[in-house]
């Protein structure tokens, strides 16, 4: 990398994290796949099944930011050419919070917390896609995390910074606590300017403060509920974890933040900007995808449009993404 494609990275990161309003404000005047205008209302909520476990994906809403964070060495006339292929919008990615809720047995685990109002004023719903299928915070025994970003993290604590879901039990890669948590990280490894990655820094350790003294700490690679077994899938975080959701003869792979767009992450192999160890993240990508591939085996993706459902299909260059459809 040379001196000025760092230079030019760091203007347009600076653009992102200079109104928090650009994460998640739309396009100004681009087509792109948005059906019509939308209205309020639509479901955030989406039930299915993994053998005996009920699932279900509880929307918090969205995030986002400029299309380059998300796809740091994409040359840029192919970026351009993808998005305008896609119906995207130059300026401007979306993505999704598609946080899970299993119901195994007598006990609720939620897959991820999502980002609350860390990154953005249209993230935070989960609490009322928990309540239009009749639960409430206190309902939830468990909280499994992939990894302690604020985006995964921030709806751990309550505005007024008591815990969130009061009788949960808080799964945390021990490898993130350490890094993130327990010492000062350094984000250098951010392309983002000192500001963002100071706030960035505080907003995990702000979410976290109220499950600190009950937090367990796990590696990745076992059974840590019955039905959800961890996956290694460190590089984005050093103690990221992907999930398989298991019962019977059915399972389900979850890609955490192995990818955030599949139309910049698999149908094109472009990587994330936020990968603190490239390489690592590289090959976590391609073990977890060979293996969704081969095995058919269905996919949630956490940052996919919503519900974030589908299959990885292999190809001759990578792979392909193909959503599942729709089930009444
Ligand atoms: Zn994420």
């Amino acid at each position: 990398m040379n001196a000025f494609t760092l230079k030019r990275r760091a203007v347009v990161l600076s653009a992102v994290i200079g109104a928090s309003s650009m994460f998640v404000a739309g396009s100004r005047g681009v087509a792109h796949a948005q059906v019509a205008t939308p209205m309020s209302g639509n479901a955030g909520h989406y039930r299915f099944r993994v053998g005996e476990i009920n699932a279900t994906i509880l929307s918090d809403g969205v995030i986002g930011g400029p299309p380059r964070v998300y796809a740091s060495d994409a040359p840029e006339a192919e970026l351009q050419a993808v998005l305008r292929r896609a119906f995207l919008p130059s300026d401007h990615m979306t993505l999704n919070l598609n946080t899970l809720l299993i119901e195994t047995g007598s006990r609720r685990i939620l897959i991820e917390a999502g980002a609350g109002s860390t990154m953005g004023p249209n993230a935070g719903r989960i609490f009322e896609n928990l309540a239009a299928i009749g639960l409430g915070p206190a309902d939830i025994d468990a909280v499994v995390i992939s990894h302690t970003h604020p985006d995964h993290v921030g709806n751990l604590r309550t505005a007024e910074g008591s815990k969130a879901f009061p009788r949960a039990a808080v799964f945390l890669p021990k490898a993130d606590w350490d890094f993130f948590v327990r010492n000062d990280p350094d984000l250098s490894y951010m392309p983002v300017p000192e500001d963002f990655r100071v706030r960035f820094g505080a907003a995990i350790k702000r979410s976290l403060e109220p499950v600190t003294k009950d937090v367990e700490l796990y590696e990745a690679g076992s059974e840590i509920v019955p039905g959800l077994t961890t996956i290694v899938a460190s590089g984005h975080t050093p103690g990221m974890a992907t999930f398989l959701v298991h019962s019977g003869t059915d399972q389900l792979l979850l890609t955490a933040d192995l990818a955030y767009h599949p139309v910049v992450n698999v149908d094109n192999p472009w990587r994330p900007g936020p990968d603190r160890d490239k390489e690592t993240a590289l090959a976590s990508r391609r073990r977890i995808f060979d293996r969704a591939a081969a095995d058919r085996i269905p996919v949630l993706g956490f940052h996919f449009p919503f519900p974030g459902l589908g299959r990885m299909l292999k190809t001759d260059g990578g792979y392909a993404w193909v959503p599942a459809g729709w089930q009444f």
